[in-house]
């Protein structure tokens, strides 16, 4: 008999935190919990196995499940000295899911299970209260029927059934509080309950607590595939065939007096990574409770005076598990009557800001090392560090001319504006017409999960710092002001008052979700410490620890990693930006971008309308100091590192106006007639001009184009070398996909090299290159290896010829992505099996040719973490991407290298 079930409790347990894939998170902590002595409810777990075999086996189980079951359950009732069923000393257990990684919140739960008629009057006997008896009925038939039989409510605007039954029966007996219904009342609302679901199902409710056992099993499998879960799994990457465990464990109560409690701790602080015990707790209530965000918890501080025992005990626990586990621990614990349980524990969610003062700290600590560190970093949580707060002028305006609504909890860092939406839909819907919102509800719940993840903040009225909505919002890395008790929200006017004040859906508020102001109008934002470090030079490294802890990863980053890494800029600003970065040169000088400045536009658009070479080499001849001073600029920059200059790529319309009024206006300030303009923009006109008269089809029809540019390269190149400044052009030639083109191309740039060079006197250290963007450029490769001394893969025309698909007009990407077709946006994340096929072909075919050839990447693919490390293990030299996505990519880089 294959083992399905594993035991856990009193000092002992079948598995451990290494079966993770088959106990799913909860169940491997809960048996190693156990193993390291700390009181943990007796229980069991039934391994993912069993819910890819649910599923495999139309929803049935293996025959010998059961007995398992029965074993284990035996063994439960021996520790905790109580019987499954017993009438007069009844086990009642929890059930709830476990999945291999946490999901918080998105899979169900069943608590007080065992319940009935006759164990009730056991649950009053052992605990000597009939009104918590009653009350745990009572929410268990009401957890049950939602739950297991489906009583929930339509929609969001829907009432839920039983909260209507209970604020009725709150309204029929004149109180307004929970704790006021007596005993006789709730065990009436658990009649009512149960004839409320029988009226909706037409079932019965089930009293037998075997039947209850394997209606809650079999509900904890099925929300593995229930909307909220698939949704969640998409977001994080999870993959559908893991499936859940389920976890059956004894249930202890937080709610049995006021020598109870429940709460949730970290190790440290989950926001800011502070290295301190941080928690909340609710006296005389029940786990959910914290949670769910239904009370305001206490700041776990205060248990130490109303608890000193238990709270050192916690203390105690937790720093145990965090130095077994070496990582920060999420824990959740119940105090019954003054003895200590703990329910789990986990490795605690984090904010990216976090993430990176947990890792650097843990390396200083000596707890982990620097490999570790930058594993446990994500990329893009590098952004939560270079993300704005809001301008402190505007901000402090805005508090003195009483703008600040109110404040709430500091749940997510970071500053966001936007339009106010008081339901997910609404937050999804007017994201994805380019809205910024910020999304308002009571308290959250997963159903909102979309728009969360659509809303640039997010605020509650209700719950704690380990409510969903701080949870969720940090995970994803979203500003989030929690629990502001102020806010008297109207769902159905779509109002909120603050106070006298009144704010209508579409209102612009601000939230810090640093400090948990809500504030009145949509504030500017300035950016973070460490660019205010790094960029504006108005902070100094000393004084932000922040920018320090940046300032270390990054060095391990660079001291790991074996990709360099680039940057895309055109303008010396954004070069020496990239630079602060760490950029290592750069790897994609668009030229055309500097065609559209002021100054030069008209002599672009002059050269555009010339009827001869004569003619445009005059309009060139005035281009060719603005582009030498550019590169220049350039140069002077990037001092000693390479810089990829590519010539002239986009089709010439695009430098030309085609609306009526803006095209007179340019004939009058040119002198050139209407009729000679719209000639030439029809001249010009291509159905699909991404795939026309672009790139080097540009150079070869008008090669005076190419000499100006090598000519600016050149004689910038010179002019630094003169006074000291090591410039190391790279001329790359665009949408190449014959040798031949390249041939022409590179004659043209190397002709105009010698005459420069000869003309100066100085030699320049240059090479000649091709971008790869297209797919018969990866393919004979080797043929053009002959002449290019280097490539770039242009990703982002690369995936746009592979697919056949218009860069410009995809708007059907998000059909695709949704109905799965594709699992990412290629544009975004490279396409590894086509377009990154290609990459490799044309990697291996060019070396093939030319050994040792210089390779990198410049789409925009350049910055994405998964496609650095795509690129890592293709052997590129190194990817270019915008100069924010440097540190970015520079982690990714790091990342890569240690999972060689
Ligand atoms: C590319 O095609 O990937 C590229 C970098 O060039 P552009 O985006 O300018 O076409
Ligand atoms: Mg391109």
């Amino acid at each position: 008999m294959a083992k399905q079930v594993y035991y856990f409790g009193g000092g002992e347990a079948d598995g451990t935190a290494d079966l993770r894939e088959l106990l799913g998170g909860k169940g491997a902590n809960l048996a190693e919990m156990s193993h390291l002595g700390i009181p943990v409810p007796a229980g069991f777990t039934i391994s993912t196995e069993i819910c890819t075999y649910y599923y495999d086996n139309d929803r049935r189980y293996p025959a010998d499940l059961d007995e398992q079951i029965r074993q284990a359950m035996g063994q439960v009732e021996a520790v905790m000295a109580a019987g499954f069923g017993s009438a007069e000393n009844p086990l009642l257990v929890s059930v709830r899911s476990g999945s291999r990684s946490s999901m918080p919140g998105m899979m169900d739960t069943i608590l007080n299970l065992g319940l009935n008629d006759v164990t009730v009057e056991g649950l009053i006997a052992q605990s000597g209260d009939e009104r918590f008896a009653y009350d745990s009925y009572r929410r268990f038939v009401q957890m049950y029927g939602d739950v297991v039989m489906g009583v929930r409510p339509a929609d969001d605007e829907d009432h839920d059934p039983f909260e209507a039954l209970l604020e009725g029966k709150k309204a029929s007996l004149g109180v307004t509080q929970d704790v006021e219904l007596g005993a006789g009342d709730l065990r009436a609302l658990v009649a009512e309950f149960k004839a409320e679901i029988k009226a909706r199902t037409g079932a019965d409710f089930p009293d037998d607590p075997r039947e209850q056992l394997w209606g809650a099993i079999g509900a904890v499998f099925g929300s593995w595939h229930n909307e909220r879960a698939a949704v969640y799994r998409k977001l994080n990457n999870i993959p559908d065939e893991w499936g859940t465990a389920v976890n059956v464990q004894a249930m202890v109560y937080g709610n049995m007096g006021n020598d109870c409690a429940t709460g949730v701790a970290f190790s440290r602080d989950p926001a800011t990574g502070e290295k301190r015990f941080y928690g909340e707790y609710l006296i005389n209530a029940q786990g959910e409770d914290v949670v769910a965000g239904i009370r305001t918890p206490r700041p776990i501080e205060q248990l130490q005076d109303e608890m000193p025992d238990a709270y050192d005990q916690l203390v105690r626990i937790c720093d145990t598990l965090e130095t077994h586990y070496k990582d920060m621990q999420d824990i959740e614990f119940t105090i019954q009557r003054g003895t200590l349980w703990m329910l789990q524990c986990r490795v605690g969610k984090r904010t990216g800001f976090s993430a990176i003062t947990i890792a650097v700290d843990m390396v200083k600590e000596g707890l982990i090392d620097e490999r570790e560190a930058l594993r446990r970093v994500e990329p893009d949580q590098l952004d939560q560090l270079l993300r704005p707060v809001f301008d402190v002028e505007a901000k402090r305006r805005a508090e003195n001319e009483g703008l600040v609504l109110a404040k709430g909890l500091n749940a997510g860092p970071g500053a966001a504006a936007g339009k106010v939406a008081f339901n997910a839909h609404d937050a999804e819907a007017w994201a994805d017409r380019g809205d910024q919102v910020i999304l308002v509800r009571i308290e959250t719940s997963p159903e909102d999960i979309r728009g969360m993840n659509a809303a640039s903040g997010i605020l509650t009225a209700r719950g704690g710092m380990t409510s969903h909505a701080a949870l969720v919002a940090r995970q994803m890395g979203k500003v989030c002001v929690a629990g502001c008790g102020e806010l008297d929200i109207d769902y159905a006017t779509r109002q909120m008052r603050v106070g006298d004040q009144v704010i209508n859906e579409g209102d612009f508020i601000s939230i810090d979700g640093s400090t948990g102001e809500v504030i009145a109008g949509a504030i500017p934002t300035i950016p973070s410490e460490v660019l205010q470090v790094l960029l504006q030079k108005t902070m100094s490294a000393d004084d932000s620890e922040v920018y320090q802890r940046y300032e270390s990863l990054m060095a391990w980053a660079d001291r790991t990693r074996r990709l360099r890494v680039r940057t895309n800029a055109d303008q010396p600003d954004q070069s020496a930006t990239a630079r602060l970065f760490g950029a290592e040169g750069i790897g994609l000088c668009r030229t055309e971008h500097m065609f559209f400045e002021e100054d030069r536009i008209d002599s672009v658009r002059e050269m555009i309308l010339a009827d001869d070479e004569a003619g445009r080499r005059k309009a060139l001849a005035r281009l060719l100091p603005i582009q030498r001073s550019d590169f220049i600029g350039i140069f002077e920059v990037m001092d000693g590192y390479p810089v990829t200059i590519r010539t002239l790529d986009p089709p010439l319309h695009e430098f030309l106006p085609h609306e009526a009024g803006a095209i007179e206006q340019l004939a009058a300030q040119t002198g050139v007639p209407v009729e000679r303009f719209q000639r030439k923009l029809e001249d010009l006109r291509e159905a699909n001009p991404m795939l026309g008269h672009r790139g080097c089809r540009l150079g070869i029809a008008y090669p005076e184009i190419t000499e100006m540019q090598a000519r600016a390269i050149f004689e910038a190149a010179s002019d630094c070398l003169k006074r000291g400044i090591k410039a190391i052009p790279e001329i790359m030639i665009p949408l190449v996909g014959h040798i031949n083109e390249l041939r022409l191309q590179a004659g043209v740039v190397r002709r105009t090299a010698r005459a420069v060079q000869d003309e100066t006197g100085v030699e320049v250290d240059y090479q000649i290159g091709t971008m790869i963007e297209l797919p018969r450029a990866a393919l004979t490769a080797h043929e053009i290896a002959e002449e290019a001394e280097f490539f770039s893969f242009g990703t982002n025309d690369l995936t746009q010829t592979t697919f056949g698909l218009s860069r410009d007009d995809a708007k059907f990407i998000p059909d695709y992505l949704h109905a799965e077709i594709w699992p990412e946006d290629p544009f975004v994340s490279i396409d590894g099996s086509g377009v990154g096929e290609l990459v490799r072909i044309g990697v291996e075919r060019g070396r093939a040719t030319r050994g040792g050839m210089k390779v990198g990447i410049c789409g925009e693919h350049g910055g994405d973490p998964a496609s650095v490390e795509f690129c890592h293990g293709v052997d590129l030299d190194y990817v270019s991407c915008s100069p924010y996505r440097v540190p970015i990519a520079c982690l990714a880089a790091a990342r890569a290298a240690l999972s060689d």
